[in-house]
Parts: C-alpha cells; structure tokens; sequence
C-alpha cells in the first residue's frame, strides 16, 4: 500500500513534457533488461515486477503520445490516426516478448493512463504481464 501511495504522489506531480527516465534507458545511460528491440520500439524488463514476466514496451520517441489534458493539465494516453503505425508496432513487439517469454498461453497488454489509473511515468509504455493465473477485474 505504501507503494501504490508513493506511485500515485509520482504520478500526481508529474509533468508530459519533461524527459522521464525512460529516455535515459532508451539512451543506455542507465543498465535495463533488454528483451526485444528494433529502430522504432525497446522491450525492457519492469525494475519492479508484478508478475514472473513484466515487461515494458516503449516508443524510442515519445512523439505526443502522453499529453497534458488542456482542462484537467493532467497526463494521459493521447493517441490520434496519425499514431497508427508505431501504436502497432508496440502491439507486434509487445506479441514478440510473449512468445519470447513462452507465456502465449496467457498475458495481459496493459497502459496506465493517468493519476487515478497510477501512471507514474510520463512515456507512453505497454507492460506485458503474465507467468502466472491473471485475475480479473485487475486493482
Ligand atoms: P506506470 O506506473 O507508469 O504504468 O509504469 C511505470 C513502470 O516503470 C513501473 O512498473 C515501474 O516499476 C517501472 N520503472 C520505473 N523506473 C524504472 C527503471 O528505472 N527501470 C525499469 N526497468 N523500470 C522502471
């Protein structure tokens, strides 16, 4: 619990435009677990796992895709058609980490969108989450 509060005082303060530490993984200036990754999209193991397999899925550019909303100034998924192609490379990454990862019998594809949904990193990620039964509904 004391956790899920500390993700959620992240979130509340963080800002869309601001590198994220992501950029610094992207860039290889900090070590991360690389699983899969291509010109456009890396695959890096979660530093904090909620699953035998977590893994993140990321744009190499952030490109918009996490915006601030112009009412509530606060971060969320910000897709338009224009995002098309590199939204479905995450998707075709996100299926090349479950077969890698040998969960094809169950995962779940998930975006944190936002405080309340405890985004804590302004960089849009997919975690692909599996290795165990998954429970339905999620917290
Ligand atoms: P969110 O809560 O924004 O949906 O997910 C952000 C995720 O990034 C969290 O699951 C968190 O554990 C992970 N994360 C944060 N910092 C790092 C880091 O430096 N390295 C790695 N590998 N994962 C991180």
């Amino acid at each position: 619990h004391d956790e899920q509060a500390a993700a959620k005082a992240a979130a509340a303060t963080a800002d869309s435009g601001a590198p994220t530490i992501f950029d610094k993984i992207i860039n290889k200036e900090i070590p991360s677990s690389i699983v899969y990754e291509d010109e456009k999209v890396l695959a890096f193991r979660d530093i904090n796992p909620q699953a035998p397999v977590h893994v993140l899925v990321i744009p190499k550019v952030r490109d918009g895709l996490t915006e601030l909303a112009k009412v509530t100034k606060l971060p969320y998924l910000y897709a338009e058609a224009r995002h098309g192609e590199i939204l479905g490379q995450l998707l075709y990454a996100a299926r090349i980490v479950a077969e890698k990862e040998g969960i094809l019998d169950g995962f779940r594809v998930v975006i944190n969108s936002g405080p309340s949904a405890c985004q804590s990193v302004y960089h849009l990620h997919l975690h692909v989450l599996g290795g165990r039964q998954m429970n339905w509904p999620p917290g």
